[in-house]
């Protein structure tokens, strides 16, 4: 190949693929025992009790998720009583606690004193997710998420990295994961700076896509006309559009409710199953910009898409179904220093009247701000967009408050207006660290309080599966595989594409990070999994079936399924 094309493992052409992945059949024995043939899994981001029980009263009506409410959830991570949504979702997806923003890969040393101090083979280690697993079941998987899909929570089921803000080696693992339907934003991290997007590396991963025969759709429409095989839906750059705005800003994105329906019609058709996750990335960040109306449109169009999900589990009978979130945001209350008094009643009126008049996102108020940066500004803004007359002093105070959170100047108006002019009080911008509230439905599903990490093994049990002999057999320390005989580097000469390679009684293997290819003998394949490097401890991680490809002992993948007397622990089943 010639060098103007790049290095082989730069062009990912399915041409040059001489065999392809074997995914082993689900046992007829697997499938008897296993509680359940798809697994959904719907994440609320930073959503907590008060948010659901607002929206409760703002629809005048239960919420779709209300029937279904089973417990709560644990959500500390392993070094911080308060998480972020990468270790948070690492938890469920994984079924080990790890580090604040560690995605899927073991914790640091450094714990809290009540989580016990990792096995030090567990340090940065890649950790399989149940989507991996699934995936080796021979089910279709799925995600589906409103930020950029290689944000934390979506992350976390389909990437191994030990920092969330890695979003190239995400994304890049993403796309060489087979998963069979992606759909959210996130398209600058698919793209090289050449072509308009931020991938340091050179790579065009949408061409990649193409050759893996994905569909890659951008717009709802393209979307709802696709009828099966693999979609990859990238519907904006950066993240999609906060719901209260869609309409007015971008109407060609879908909602989550009609990316979760489409998700669910295509997956469905796998007789063996599937794993889907959702996520309502935005309801954390409306609650970071103490935002009610961008919180309240959200999470209405979460409960929506949690009853598309519910109403195909009632038909299906075979599907649990989990909706919960990674821990809350924004300390949201309903009641506030305007209602301490308590002997004066909070009518349904005080509460909702001022929240009915609200008609954008806090951002969107701040852009229109933008060419008006005077209290009048600000006053009129707020006005239109809110509905709320707010005193001139206030509007001083937004202005400060955006000069103090440069990088969130839409902080100031939900922080200001929220305490003096509605009922809802917020006591922060950040996370917080309380119990969320769980719902789930359907075979296996959990009841009480549950720890995060409990989660994922339910999640995994459900399904059969055995997450710790995934683990051993989708990521192999590399160095140890080859420890007699052999010899592995990490050759960082194109240093944005480092390359495994090893070397083998005479043969040489080259297997790309954050890739499923392995050139070995002159013929590139595809193996099961993705290749890891973890640059904080050195070590390289690659799949057990390239190891046996290396070696040239191919005697059939061990098995990753539960025994059949295996019960779920810490939960339980009704
Ligand atoms: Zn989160």
């Amino acid at each position: 190949m010639g060098e103007s094309r790049g290095a082989w493992y730069r062009v990912g052409g399915l041409l040059l693929i001489a065999a392809a992945v074997t995914i082993l059949p689900s046992s007829p024995a697997l499938a008897a025992r296993a509680p359940a043939k798809n697994v959904i899994v719907l994440i609320a981001d930073g959503c907590s009790h008060e948010q659901y029980t607002l929206a409760r009263w703002f629809k005048g009506a239960p919420l779709a998720l209300d029937g279904i409410r089973v417990g709560a959830v644990k959500t500390h991570s392993a070094d911080s009583v308060i998480a972020d949504s990468a270790p948070a979702a690492s938890a469920f997806a994984t079924g080990v606690r790890t580090s604040n923003t560690f995605v899927s890969v073991g914790p640091r040393d450094v714990t809290l004193s009540v989580v016990p101090r990792p096995d030090p083979e567990l340090r940065y280690r890649p950790l399989a997710t149940v989507l991996e697993g699934a995936k080796l079941l021979g089910k279709s998987t799925g995600i589906v998420a409103t930020s950029r899909v290689s944000h934390a929570t979506p992350a976390a089921y389909m990437a191994h990295v030990a920092s969330r803000n890695r979003e190239d080696d995400i994304m890049e693992q993403a796309v060489y994961q087979h998963v069979d339907v992606v759909f959210g934003g996130g398209k600058r991290h698919l793209l090289g700076k050449r072509d308009g997007g931020k991938r340091a590396d050179g790579e065009n991963l949408l061409d990649v896509l193409k050759e893996r025969r994905y569909q890659v759709v951008e717009t709802r429409d393209e979307m709802l006309r696709c009828k099966a095989g693999r979609i990859f839906g990238i519907f904006a750059m950066s993240h999609m559009e906060a719901e209260i705005d869609r309409q007015d800003c971008t109407p060609q994105q879908p909602t989550l409710e009609e990316m979760t329906r489409k998700a669910i019609e295509i997956l469905s058709k796998n007789p063996r199953g599937f794993f889907l996750m959702v996520e309502a990335s935005q309801v954390d960040w409306a609650c970071h910009v103490n935002d009610p109306a961008h919180l309240l449109s959200d999470l209405f169009m979460y409960d929506r898409a949690v009853e598309v999900a519910l109403d195909f589990a009632r038909r299906d009978r075979k599907t649990l179904v989990l909706a919960l979130s990674d821990h809350g945001t924004g300390g949201m209350t309903i009641g506030n220093r305007t209602t301490s008094a308590t002997d004066s009643p909070i009518t349904m009126e005080i509460l909702l009247e001022p929240l009915k008049r609200m008609r954008v996102s806090a951002p969107a108020l701040w852009n229109r701000v933008a060419d008006d940066k005077t209290a009048e500004g600000v006053q009129r803004v707020v006005k239109d967009g809110w509905g709320i007359e707010i005193s001139t002093e206030d509007a001083h105070r937004i202005l400060a408050v955006a000069e103090r959170d440069k990088d969130f100047p839409e902080n100031g108006f939900g922080e200001v207006i929220c305490p003096a002019y509605t009922a809802i009080g917020w006591t922060t911008h950040g996370h917080v660290g309380g119990d969320v509230p769980l719902h789930a439905f359907g075979p296996g599903r959990p009841a009480g309080l549950v720890d995060g990490p409990e989660i994922g093994k339910i999640c995994a049990a459900a399904l059969g599966l055995d997450l710790a002999k995934l683990t051993s057999r989708l990521f192999v320390e590399a160095s140890n595989a080859f420890a007699k005989g052999g010899r592995v580097f990490l050759d960082q000469t194109d240093g944005h594409n480092p390359l495994v390679k090893v070397e083998f009684k005479g043969k040489t293997a080259e297997l790309p990070v954050n890739k499923n290819l392995i050139k070995v003998g002159g013929v590139v394949s595809e193996v099961e999994g993705v290749v890891v490097y973890a640059p904080d401890t050195g070590k390289i991680y690659l799949p057990l079936q390239a190891v046996q490809m290396i070696k040239g002992t191919v005697k059939g993948m061990p098995d990753i399924t539960l025994p059949a007397a295996a019960k779920v622990v810490g939960a339980a089943h009704r």
